[in-house]
């Protein structure tokens, strides 16, 4: 393999600011597409939120599209998906939505090789190496959530729409720990 990175080592995937209850804020994040489900069902209902089976042990639900927009602020505020007055003769309506595992969730870290594609005509828009300043905790915010980190050389908000926006790219991690 020489210098060379092996195609092994080049991982498609999402950008997203990865938040949630014990972040203390968002984390420019990468999430491995090999980890998404597409469109499968959540196994609760999107008009009460009724569960309608046991989630399963293994995958997490790291986030949820096509939920209400009352759930998901709940979801958002306190990481679960709290019980509305079920629906009328349990005629529930079941989500269906992307799932996120957390096997694929890799937090960007100083040395990661990133590249960045327009979801508009797939151009490369950046590529680079990941080189974080850090800054105190709830000190410093991107459309009003709180970050950890500003990539140098590039200002905040064209960073931060990149990941707002969910642009797909391709990462070769520093490492291969897994977050
Ligand atoms: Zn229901």
């Amino acid at each position: 393999m020489g210098n060379n990175h092996s195609l092994e080592d080049v991982l498609e995937g999402i950008l997203f600011l990865h938040s949630e209850t014990g972040t203390e804020g968002g984390y420019w994040a990468f999430q491995d597409s090999r980890y998404i489900q597409r469109n499968g069902p959540r196994g609760y209902c999107k008009n009460c939120g009724f569960y309608m089976k046991k989630r399963s042990g293994t995958l997490e639900i790291q986030r949820v599209t096509a939920l209400d927009e009352e759930v998901m602020q709940e979801y958002e505020r306190t990481g679960e998906i709290n019980e509305k007055p079920n629906c009328a003769n349990n005629n529930h309506e079941e989500v269906i939505a992307d799932a996120w595992d957390y096997q694929g969730l890799h937090i960007l870290e100083n040395g990661d090789h990133l590249t960045i594609y327009h979801p508009d005509n797939n151009e490369e828009v950046w590529s680079g190496v990941i080189n974080l300043k850090q800054h105190d905790l709830f000190s410093e915010h991107a459309s009003g959530w709180w970050i950890h980190a500003d990539q140098k050389g590039i200002e905040r908000a064209v960073w931060a729409e990149y990941f707002f926006k969910e642009y797909s790219a391709k990462l070769i991690p520093s490492n291969k720990h897994k977050y």
